[in-house]
């Protein structure tokens, strides 16, 4: 398509976007008296309109029937997390047994770390990316600190990372690869995030978890910046494991619920350890408090406690959103938002003598998703601060990186253009 950086042209997109009744779903902030544009969906999705709705229900129920409310809710609160088997197996492309929500991201790898993660002295190591989200890393590191000296291996030996080349913002699929042949026996676990959370990066998950299977090991995703973004088919590619959090571009809330992930070839596996709890055991038997643990067939067999209901109940109003749209609406609106802000960037990088920016997302659209990571060779932070003063909200990654990512759920093509004007503006006025 023939891009234009006029306010006709993105209200003419808008105009033909199918999914544009959506953005009067959300509550945006307003900065100024004026709302705002959102660029951080990839860090904490907007608040649907419809999810007070959600959250009074329980609010109500809870009020009204107390611990009736377990069984006799319109909704029944010991098993309300099944509501969410079918419409998220829709967004990770997997079986409905094979998903499941509960506790948090950081959490949930580490439990499912407690099933894919049984090192011996020969078969230790991790390979996960260079620069992985904190969070991964300090897990991993107790991890293997926790394992080391048990099994008894060289800690500092554990971790393979997979870096980037000189001079190149991305990581190489062959580089992968070649990682991946190179550790070859010693391998048990390769755990990466399925889109990169600073550049914005997808990996071929499918290729990937074929080669780590070559070699033995067991093949996990961290999909926080992949659920609800990009297109998924956790079954079909033989993912061992996945987890993701709800909060980024599935608007369900700060800190919310994590979504997670077993593999059906998992599911019958008695061999597998993993960490117990009632809500894992056997549905028919879950009340009769037997002493011996029987787990579910399946990811809910990995559940542990009874669930926060109130937690879910965001989380719920959510998934029903997605399986209105479904991801290939959500998908295809996503690529042209995506291109058209691309699009505006780089004009305004051509154009403007005082811009000097660097979009380090990969520019092929089957590697990206929603986002684009702008990196800021001539401007600084300060450019940042500014923009957020004047309603337009990214965030920041050091050293020099604003992320920028238009949620196709709320975002239009009006607020790209508006967000060059800004920017130029902005530009320069320095
Ligand atoms: C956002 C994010 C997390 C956050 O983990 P929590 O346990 O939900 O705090 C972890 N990993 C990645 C890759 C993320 O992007």
């Amino acid at each position: 398509m023939n891009f234009q950086n006029t306010r006709e042209f993105a209200q003419s997109l808008d105009a033909q976007d199918e999914l544009k009744n959506y953005r009067n779903e959300f509550i945006f902030p307003k900065v100024n008296g004026k709302q705002v544009i959102y660029f951080t969906g990839n860090s904490l999705g907007l608040q649907p309109k419809r999810t007070k709705q959600y959250v009074d229900e329980v609010m109500t129920d809870w009020a009204n029937l107390a611990v009736e409310g377990h069984f006799y809710s319109d909704k029944p609160w010991w098993d309300y997390h099944e509501r969410f088997a079918a419409p998220l197996s829709e967004i990770v492309g997997a079986k409905p047994t094979e998903v499941t929500v509960m506790n948090t991201l950081t959490v949930n790898l580490h439990l499912l770390m407690v099933s894919f993660y049984r090192p011996t002295q020969k078969k230790f190591k991790i390979i996960c990316e260079e620069k992985a989200f904190p969070s991964d890393q300090y897990m991993f590191q107790s991890q293997i600190d926790f394992h080391s000296k048990l099994v008894g291996f060289n800690p500092s030996e554990a971790l393979v990372e997979i870096k980037r080349r000189d001079g190149e913002h991305n990581i190489r699929i062959e580089d992968i690869l070649a990682k991946i042949e190179e550790v070859g026996e010693e391998l048990a676990l390769v755990l990466i995030g399925g889109v990169n959370y600073y550049t914005g990066q997808v990996f071929d998950m499918k290729t990937i978890t074929e080669a780590g299977h070559k070699q033995g090991a067991y093949v996990g995703w961290d999909l926080a910046h992949a659920a609800g973004n990009i297109e998924l088919h956790l079954n079909e590619w033989n993912v061992d494991f996945a987890a993701w959090c709800s909060y980024k571009y599935m608007n369900s809330g700060p800190g919310n619920a994590s979504g997670c992930f077993v593999h059906e070839m998992h599911h019958n596996d008695a061999d597998l350890p993993r960490f117990a709890g009632w809500w894992g055991h056997n549905k028919e038997r879950r009340f009769k408090m037997e002493p011996k643990f029987d787990p579910v067939r399946g990811a809910e067999g990995w559940q542990i406690s009874n669930l926060p209901i109130l937690s879910l109940a965001p989380y719920l109003a959510s998934v029903d959103m997605f399986a209105e749209v479904g991801m290939t609406k959500l998908i295809t609106k996503r690529n042209l938002l995506t291109a058209y802000l691309e699009f505006i960037l780089k004009e305004i990088d051509n154009e403007l003598e005082g811009a000097d920016f660097e979009i380090i997302t990969p520019s092929n659209q089957e590697e990206r998703g929603c986002q684009l990571s702008v990196y800021l060779h001539g401007q600084g932070r300060e450019l940042f601060e500014r923009l957020m003063k004047n309603g337009v909200i990214t965030d920041w990654r050091e050293p020099n990186v604003i992320r920028l990512a238009p949620a196709p759920f709320y975002c239009s093509f009006e607020d790209m253009y508006e967000f060059g004007q800004i920017l130029k503006q902005l530009i320069l006025e320095k």
